[in-house]
């Protein structure tokens, strides 16, 4: 019987398996993988990858900086960000910028796996254990310094609401209370353009689009956004778009379920005092 052992970076990737297993009809192992450097994690998975069919983990920073090095030892494929199962050996994948989608086939076994959060439906539960891993083997990384911003909000990976912004909103410190302010009355995530990244108002691991995270909420609110084709490819597979710009031949109303003409600095207070009444 095929089995997968399934990887889980973040507590909150633990939910995106079921669905995954059952795209792929098999049991599984899970392994809660502790922060430790890329290279240690895949040396001592490798060591444990016999017997597994797929060795999978929903895409993240963390799943695309380790599962290559792995797939690298153990000489075998990958296919990164799947979005469906077609078969047990073929996947559909999103190219250039999601505007393509090509259908792989892999040869080799085991076939190592990062797939799109948010794009598989929550199925029954299938059999699961945990297993445990030591970690002995010495790193060629050396970790300069680590940080954790502890926002205490959802993860914008997996989050069900994304409350973004973009470049309107000049500094880091109204971008914190005005998208910020907002995103924690829905009790949503929060992200951002390359734009307001770039300019020092929103911090790098925010980032949303084609060079930043894929997010599949079932509601994304873009607030001062133009939508460009590479943010908007981090997008569009949310469930519902809803955009506020002032100007109204932003490109991001094309693809928009809910447009608002408006300054988001009027249009988000608002919303926020409707929410609190
Ligand atoms: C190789 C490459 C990769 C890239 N990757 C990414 C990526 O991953 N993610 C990403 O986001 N970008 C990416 N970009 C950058 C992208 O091309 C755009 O420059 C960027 O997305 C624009 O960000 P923005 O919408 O915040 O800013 P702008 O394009 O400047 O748009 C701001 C919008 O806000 C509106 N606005 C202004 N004031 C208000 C107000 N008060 N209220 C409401 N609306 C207002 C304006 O009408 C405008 O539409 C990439 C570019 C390249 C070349």
């Amino acid at each position: 019987m095929s089995k997968l052992l399934f990887i889980a970076f973040y507590e909150s990737d633990l939910s995106a398996a079921p669905g995954f297993a059952k795209a792929l009809g098999i049991d599984y192992d899970t392994f809660l993988a502790p922060s430790v450097p890329s290279d240690v994690f895949a040396k001592e998975l490798a060591k444990i990858a016999t017997g597994y069919s797929y060795i999978a983990s929903p895409s993240s920073m963390k799943s695309k900086d380790a599962l290559p090095y792995l797939a690298g030892l153990l000489d075998t494929p990958m296919v990164t960000d799947v979005i469906s199962v077609v078969s047990p050996t073929t996947f559909k994948r999103p190219i250039y910028a999601g505007s393509m989608i090509a259908t792989v086939e892999t040869i080799g076994n085991p076939v190592v796996i990062t797939f799109r959060p948010n794009g598989f439906e929550k199925g029954l539960p299938v059999s699961a254990s945990t297993v445990t891993l030591e970690f002995t083997e010495a790193s060629n990384v050396k970790v300069v310094s680590e940080s954790n911003r502890g926002t205490g909000r959802p993860d914008l990976g997996s989050a069900k609401i994304v409350v973004s912004g973009g470049r309107p909103l000049k500094e880091a410190a109204t971008f914190e209370s005005v998208i910020g302010g907002f995103a924690d009355s829905l009790g949503a995530a929060v992200g951002a353009t390359r734009a307001a990244v770039d300019s020092g108002i929103a911090p790098n691991e925010l980032q949303v689009g084609q060079t930043g995270k894929v997010v599949v909420p079932d509601l994304y609110i873009a607030a001062g956004i133009s939508g460009s084709t590479q943010h908007m490819a981090g997008i569009k597979d949310s469930k519902v778009i809803v955009a506020i710009n002032t100007d109204a031949n932003a490109p991001i109303f094309e693809m928009a379920d809910l447009g608002l003409v408006g300054d988001l600095y009027t249009v988000l207070p608002e919303l926020q005092t409707e929410l609190k009444s």
